[in-house]
């Protein structure tokens, strides 16, 4: 007999809504053309909990990959992805906001924005996107502890 393993659960938290940009290649979609793990569930819970999803490739505009693996009803809009000079490109590119959080396999966007550096190699039983998710319920919630006598404004 196996202890079985604990479910992990796929949540996201209700905080400050982020506008959150993923990467396709090596990031949601994999080498041999799969969808890493837990995409459409780790979609749900942040379209659930408020957050906005972009997807951006360095490659052009993706919307037909994430319709092909059942995305594309989760994300907002879709850009071309600054490959240098992030900061300095993104309005050439069209992008309206500065990403609040990205999830890429290049360090150097991470490095850039902030998010999650995710590997480009998934084994069978990866759960990167839920450490994503996780990372974005923290940030989300981050500051959002009331101190006892706070006063909250109500409008
Ligand atoms: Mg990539």
């Amino acid at each position: 007999m196996t202890d079985e393993e604990p479910r992990r659960e796929i949540r996201g938290v209700r905080g400050k809504p982020l506008n959150v940009f993923f990467d396709v290649d090596n990031t949601l979609v994999m080498w041999n053309g799969r969808l890493r793990n837990h995409a459409h569930d780790v979609f749900a819970a942040l379209k659930d909990a408020g957050h906005t999803i972009y997807v951006w490739s360095g490659v052009g505009i993706r919307r037909w990959d994430m319709k092909r693996h059942g995305l594309d009803d989760f994300v907002t809009d879709y850009f071309v992805k600054p490959l240098e000079k992030h900061h300095e490109k993104l309005e050439a590119l069209g992008v309206p906001m500065i990403p609040d959080f990205v999830i890429d396999d290049h360090k150097g966007v991470v490095d850039a924005f902030g998010g999650y550096h995710i590997p480009d190699m998934a084994q069978p039983d990866d759960d990167h996107l839920i450490r994503v998710l996780e990372a974005i319920n923290e940030m989300a919630t981050l500051g959002d502890v009331e101190e006892p006598g706070e006063r909250v404004a109500v409008d």
